[in-house]
């Protein structure tokens, strides 16, 4: 058997932060790492973003190998015993630990058609399957309008792919941007050649002699060489439940992110934590969080007991267009919306009970420690009081 100080389960950005975070207080403690892609742990935004506009393939490693890690890629851990501190992966080896990590991510939520024809856009496997085809210059369709189908869709529309995008929303990025704002950057979209179809649902696909054909819930026929679907994910959380750790949309963590035994912790996509400047329990699929949690969930397994207070932000670009935005970020909320161009430079507030909750910069920069001071001010506010709070810095 093998036998670590630290060991983590899942190679993404969370398991890389985690170790640095170790190798911040313990340069010499063994530190295992079971991914089950084939790859050591790399960077995900740039396969829909940089990767698309020249950057270079090598630029998304993160080199977790040169700080004295012994990695087991290519291996899926199965079974965990909290108890006698050990885990098991799928070819029947055993690795003990003395302190764990779970940072399992998730793994995309699939449709009930399609099975392996269908590409659900995650890993680096997948971007290089998608690369292929679109140098091919083939017809894509792009199922969903949250995150990743947006920016593939993007990134495929501007390599000369044709695109044709559809989801069950009234528009891109509908739960989180104001309808003004989704509405304008859907018929940007559409501007830019992308065939984008609002408010329908894919109900099956089949294929036919030069390819596939979607048939959606209206009736209508979308003919395709290839099919991308981003519709989000669901946490990989059975470790933990067969493990008997507590589970409730992810692994629920304390605030020195303890996923409910005193050596195992979890972190990134996979972990629920409770806010302390929203006040509610969340879980966050975004990069600024994997890092700042696998950050510190590594310190703690190094014996920091540092709690988690970081409010994470996210980003996304679409086409020439980019945003940056903080805390409670969803559409359900009241917005307040202050544009210094409209839809092209502006801030939109979502407010809870007059009080801010999460912030949306749109072209705006520099602004995001700005805004976390926002959330922070346990106040009410008007509108009007709102405008120029978030100005861009010169
Ligand atoms: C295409 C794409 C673009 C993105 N763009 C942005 C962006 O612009 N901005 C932003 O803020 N965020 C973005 N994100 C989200 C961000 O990349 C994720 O939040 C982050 O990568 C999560 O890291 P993680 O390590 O927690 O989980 P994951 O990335 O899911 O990594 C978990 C790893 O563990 C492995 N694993 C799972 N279970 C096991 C097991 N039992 N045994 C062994 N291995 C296992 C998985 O295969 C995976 O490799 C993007 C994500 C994608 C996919």
């Amino acid at each position: 058997m093998m036998r670590y100080k630290y060991l983590i389960v899942g190679g993404g950005m969370t398991a890389d932060a985690a170790v640095r975070g170790i190798r911040e207080l313990d340069t010499e403690g063994t530190v295992g790492l079971i991914g089950d892609e084939p790859h050591p742990p790399y960077a995900r935004p740039p396969l829909s973003k940089k990767l698309w506009r020249g950057a270079r393939p090598e630029s998304i490693w993160r080199g977790t190998q040169d700080l004295e890690v012994t990695l087991h890629a290519g291996r899926r851990a199965v079974g965990l015993d909290a108890v006698r501190h050990e885990v098991r992966d799928e070819r029947g080896e055993t690795y003990g630990f003395d302190r764990l990590l779970l940072a399992t991510g998730g793994a995309p939520r699939r449709l009930p058609f399609g099975a392996e024809d269908v590409v659900y856009f995650r890993t680096l496997d997948d971007y290089r399957r998608v690369r292929a085809l679109a140098d091919e210059h083939l017809r894509f369709a792009v199922i969903g309008g949250g995150f990743i189908g947006a920016e593939i869709a993007a990134a495929l529309a501007a390599s000369g792919c044709r695109v044709t995008m559809l989801f069950p929303d009234a528009g891109i990025g509908s739960r989180i941007f104001p309808a003004g704002l989704s509405s304008f950057v859907t018929d940007d979209y559409r501007q830019r050649g992308v065939v984008v179809w609002a408010g329908e649902t894919v109900a099956g696909m089949r294929r036919d002699r030069s390819g596939f054909v979607l048939r959606t819930r209206s009736g209508r026929d979308i003919p395709a060489d290839a099919v991308i679907a981003g519709i989000g994910i669901i946490p990989n959380t059975e470790l933990a439940e067969r493990a008997e750790l507590p589970v409730n949309d992810g692994i629920v963590v304390d605030e020195q992110l303890r996923a409910g035994a005193p050596d195992v912790f979890a972190a990134g996509d996979v972990a629920s934590f409770h806010s302390a400047v929203l006040d509610r329990r969340m879980r966050v699929e975004h990069e600024d969080n994997a890092l700042a949690m696998g950050r510190l969930a590594g310190r703690n397994m190094a014996g920091a007991a540092e709690p988690y207070t970081h409010l994470p932000f996210f980003y996304s670009d679409l086409f020439d267009s980019g945003y940056e935005a903080v805390g409670e970020v969803d559409n359900r909320l009241s917005t307040v919306e202050h544009w210094q161009e409209p839809y092209r430079k502006g801030v939109v507030y979502y407010l809870r009970n007059g009080a801010v909750r999460g912030v949306l910069l749109w072209n705006v920069w520099d602004q995001v420690g700005a805004a976390r001071r926002l959330i922070a001010e346990p106040r009410t506010w008007r509108a009007a009081d709102l405008r120029e709070r978030l100005p861009e810095r010169p």
